[in-house]
C-alpha cells in the first residue's frame, strides 16, 4: 500500500479536494483570467437585471401563499415583499442601467456578482422573518418557498460557484434554523419537515453541480473563442507572410516581376490618367558585361554584385518616388508614376552614379574598371498607339532605348525616341 492512498479521508482534505478541483476546472491563469471576467461582465450584469427584475413579480405573486398560508403574518410579508425588497431591487436594477457604463468601467466584475448574492440572501432572509413571525400550522410547508430562491441564486442568476455555494450555505443554514427554532411548537404538519429539509438537501446539491458545470461550459467557451481568435491571426500573419515571399525576389530582396505587375495594375485602377497614355515613365535597366563578370569573379560574387547593385538604386531611389524591381537575371525595372521625360532621365542618371559610386571592380569589363549600368528610358508620349496595353509598348520602347544605350558604349543613360 503506498503511503498516500494509507492517509485517511478527513473531511478537511475532501475539502481540500474539491477546492483543488475547482481551482482545475473554474480558474484560468490570471491574465486570463482577468479577460474572462471583464469580457463576460457587461452580458452577466445585462442578464442579473433581467432576471431580478422578472423575479420580483413572481416573488410578489406570492403573497397569494402568504394569503393562503400564513394570514396572520400577511401583513409583515407585504411590507418585506412589497415595500421593502421591491423599491430596493428595482433601485438598483434602474441605477444599474443608468450607470451601466461608468459601472462596467470602474468596478471589478465580482462586484456586480456580490451584489446579486446579497440580493437573493436577502429574499430568502425575508422568507426566513416571516417563517419566524407566522404561527400559522401551515409553516411546515410554507418553508419549501425556500427552494424556488435556491434554483434563482444557483441557475437562474447564475452567480459564480464560490457565491452560490455562499447563498446555499445561507438558505440551507436558514432552513436549518427556521425549523430547530420552532420545535416544541404546534406544529401539524411536522412529520413533513424531514422529507423537506432531504428535499433542500438534494435540490442544493443538483443546482450547486449545474451552476459549476454552466460556468465551466462557459469557460470552455471562451478558451475555444480565445483559441479561434489566436489562431485567425497567426494565419492572417501567415498569410502576410507568404505574400511577402511571392512578391519579393529572394536575392536581392527587391519587388519581383510579379509584384511589378501588381503595382501596375493598381496604378491603372487608381489613375484613369495613367492607363489612357499619361504621366509614367518606365526605366529598364541592364549590368554592363554582367556574364563577363561572373566569368571572371564566379557566381556567388555575381550574387553580391546584383544584391549591391540593388541596395544602391533602392536607397537612391527613396521611398515614394516609384517602384524599383528585378525585371529577370540582371535586369531592373523602375516605373516613375506622374514623371515627365526629362524627370525620368534625371532619375535614370541618378541611379547609374549611384552604382558607378559603388566603384566594385570589374576587370573583365571593356567599358569602365567598374561595375556599370546601362538604362533605357520610355515615357507615354514615344510609346506609340497600337493594340497592345501601354505598359507593354512602353517596355518595347525602354528594351529598344537600352539596346541603343549599349550600342553606343554602355554605362550609360537613353530616352526612347531621341536619336
Ligand atoms: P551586356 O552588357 O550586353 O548586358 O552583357 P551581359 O554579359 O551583361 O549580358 P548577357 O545577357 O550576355 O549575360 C547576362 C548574365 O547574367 C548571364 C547570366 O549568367 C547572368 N545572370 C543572370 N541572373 C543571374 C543571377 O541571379 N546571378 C548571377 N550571378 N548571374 C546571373
Ligand atoms: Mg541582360
Ligand atoms: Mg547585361
Amino acid at each position: 500500500m503506498s503511503g498516500a492512498s494509507a492517509q485517511p479521508i478527513t473531511l478537511l482534505s475532501a475539502l481540500r479536494e474539491m477546492r483543488a478541483l475547482y481551482m482545475r476546472g473554474l480558474r484560468f491563469e490570471p491574465e486570463l483570467e482577468a479577460r474572462f471576467n471583464q469580457a463576460s461582465a457587461p452580458g452577466r450584469m445585462l442578464h442579473m437585471q433581467i432576471t431580478a427584475a422578472t423575479a420580483l413579480l413572481l416573488f410578489n405573486l406570492f403573497l397569494v401563499s402568504d394569503w393562503y398560508m400564513i394570514p396572520d403574518a400577511f401583513m409583515l410579508s407585504v411590507k418585506l415583499r412589497l415595500f421593502t425588497l421591491t423599491p430596493l431591487v428595482l433601485a438598483l436594477v434602474i441605477f444599474g442601467f443608468v450607470v451601466r457604463d461608468w459601472w462596467l468601467s470602474h468596478t471589478p466584475p465580482w462586484l456586480t456578482d456580490v451584489i446579486a448574492m446579497v440580493g437573493t440572501m436577502l429574499v430568502a432572509g425575508c422568507l426566513g422573518v416571516v417563517l419566524m413571525a407566522s404561527n400559522s400550522p401551515q409553516v411546515s410547508i410554507y418553508r419549501a418557498g425556500l427552494i424556488p430562491v435556491l434554483i434563482f441564486g444557483n441557475l437562474v442568476q447564475r452567480l459564480r460557484f464560490p457565491r452560490a455555494l455562499a447563498v446555499s450555505a445561507f438558505i440551507l443554514g436558514l432552513f436549518i434554523y427556521t425549523t430547530v427554532a420552532r420545535q416544541g411548537e404546534c406544529r401539524p404538519y411536522a412529520i413533513i419537515e424531514a422529507p423537506m429539509g432531504l428535499l433542500i438537501i438534494v435540490v442544493t446539491l443538483y443546482t450547486l453541480i449545474s451552476n459549476f458545470n454552466l460556468e465551466l461550459d462557459e469557460r470552455q467557451r471562451f478558451l475555444q473563442n480565445e483559441r479561434g481568435q489566436s489562431l485567425r491571426s497567426e494565419l492572417e500573419q501567415m498569410k502576410r507572410g507568404l505574400e511577402d515571399l511571392s512578391n519579393l525576389d529572394p536575392l536581392t530582396g527587391l519587388p519581383n516581376r510579379r509584384c511589378f505587375d501588381g503595382y501596375l495594375k493598381e496604378l491603372s485602377s487608381q489613375d484613369g490618367a495613367t492607363t489612357a497614355g499619361q504621366g509614367m515613365a518606365l526605366l529598364l535597366i541592364d549590368v554592363d558585361h554582367f556574364k563577363a563578370f561572373n566569368d571572371r569573379y564566379g557566381h556567388p560574387a555575381g550574387d553580391q554584385c546584383l544584391r549591391q547593385v540593388a541596395r544602391a538604386m533602392r536607397s537612391r531611389l527613396g521611398e515614394g518616388r516609384g517602384l524599383l524591381a528585378r525585371w529577370g537575371g540582371e535586369e531592373f525595372v523602375v516605373v516613375l508614376p506622374g514623371a515627365t521625360p526629362q524627370a525620368a532621365m534625371a532619375v535614370a542618371e541618378d541611379l547609374r552614379q549611384a552604382v558607378a559610386a559603388l566603384a566594385m571592380r570589374h576587370e573583365a569589363s571593356t567599358t569602365s574598371e567598374h561595375v556599370s549600368i546601362s538604362v533605357g528610358v520610355a515615357d507615354p508620349s514615344q510609346a506609340g498607339a497600337d493594340e497592345r496595353p501601354l505598359v507593354d509598348r512602353l517596355v518595347s520602347r525602354a528594351d529598344e532605348a537600352l539596346y541603343r544605350a549599349k550600342q553606343d558604349g554602355r554605362n550609360r543613360c537613353v530616352l526612347a525616341g531621341v536619336a
